[in-house]
């Protein structure tokens, strides 16, 4: 038992059980035992890795897309660059580099970035060294002004809740002391109105996910894009219209039951994405984009065959593989999905249908 389960269930065994979502909280964010809170768990020697981790050419793609954005809307300064859950910081250290020769973007850009790790926090600073960054515990904190924000796989570290269909209502699954481990279990019956259209696209036995943060996130930001201008680009596994369980663990690269080792493995759920554009009623929101279709769209293929002409031997190989891993749809090019929040009146972005 890891020392979070054990605070986990002494808790639950004291006070009842507890939603999937104060699970996921605390497994992540527990200020001394949770995941982000204690390490840093990207590359290879960590849990898991992310597109940014994988090539310098994903950040350089989305710096090229939020700057033609910016030109679009008119070249506006100052505005805020933000990135809520940037994990080493080096999306944004991308980002930077790429929009270098991008006039007056650099001098206009104020970067924000919202950090809930400590620890996190500290390796950004590393990363970012030379740049002036802001850091912010919530997107509410962001300034009023113009803002162009970029998310990866930040969404789907937010708890979820689970509600599993009854005959009449839902019952919401729980983190319960089975036999003195921790395991699921099901609340008693209850209508939920926010599920009520709900129970007309699933049947008994289905389980439904709601993301509780998310909707008020999105607010923030689509209130200062709607008022302001600015865009937000959001990547992320998930699809349109969230059913069945999605609650995954993953330690040391390898899949994990969600309830063994708490504090020690990466927790996340995918994204509903119909979710989010529906906390943005303001804004426009681009057809849900495949990342590898997004990426091709922008021309990731001709700037990995630039960046090949300098390599050989392994390093080409890698780099060969990296290009891969971002686009292909059997690797994260189809499961990862792109979604833009625009004003109503911007012209359709690049790497979008329009
Ligand atoms: N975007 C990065 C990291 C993704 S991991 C990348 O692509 O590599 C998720 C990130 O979100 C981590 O930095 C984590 O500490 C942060 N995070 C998780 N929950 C958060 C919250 N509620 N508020 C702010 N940051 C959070």
């Amino acid at each position: 038992m890891t020392v979070l389960a054990d605070i986990l269930a002494r808790r639950i065994a004291k006070t009842g059980p507890i939603s999937v979502a104060e699970y996921m909280a605390e497994c992540l964010l527990h200020p001394e035992h949770g995941y982000y809170a204690t390490r840093d768990p990207f590359g290879a020697g960590g849990d898991f890795t992310t597109a940014p981790e994988i090539s310098q050419m994903f950040g350089e793609m989305v710096g090229l897309w939020l700057a033609q954005v910016w030109l679009d809307q008119g070249a506006p300064a100052p505005f805020t660059l933000a990135e809520p859950g940037p994990g080493r910081g080096t999306l944004m250290a991308d980002i930077l580099r790429a929009t270098r020769a991008v006039p007056g973007f650099a001098d206009a850009a104020r970067v924000h970035l919202v950090e809930a790790s400590p620890t996190l926090r500290e390796v950004q600073h590393a990363t970012l060294k030379g740049h002036e960054v802001t850091w912010c515990d919530s997107v509410a904190e962001l300034p009023d002004q113009p803002l162009f924000l970029v998310a990866n796989e930040f969404f789907d570290a937010l708890p979820i809740r689970q509600f599993q269909r009854d005959a009449k209502g839902w019952r919401e699954r729980q983190v319960a002391v089975i036999d003195g481990t921790l395991g699921f279990g099901l609340s008693t019956p209850a209508p939920i109105a926010a599920l009520d259209d709900r129970l007309e696209d699933t049947r008994p036995g289905d389980i439904v996910e709601t993301c509780p943060q998310a909707g008020p996130i999105i607010a923030e930001i689509a209130a200062r894009i709607a008022a302001r201008g600015g865009a937000a680009l959001i990547f992320d596994y998930g699809g349109w219209h969230s059913l069945g369980d999605t609650l995954q663990a993953l330690r040391a690269h390898e899949f994990d039951d969600p309830l063994a080792h708490p504090g020690e493995a990466d927790l996340t759920a995918h994204v509903d994405f119909e979710a989010l554009a529906a906390a943005a009623p303001g804004l426009t929101a681009l057809p849900l984009t495949p990342q590898g279709v997004f990426l091709e769209r922008l021309g990731i293929t001709a700037r990995a065959q630039a960046l090949a002409d300098k390599l050989s031997g392994p390093a080409l190989e890698s780099h060969i593989a990296a290009h891969r891993r971002l686009t292909h749809p059997q690797e994260m090019g189809t499961l990862f999905k792109t979604l833009a929040l625009m004003p109503q009146t911007a012209p359709t972005p690049p790497g979008f249908a329009p």
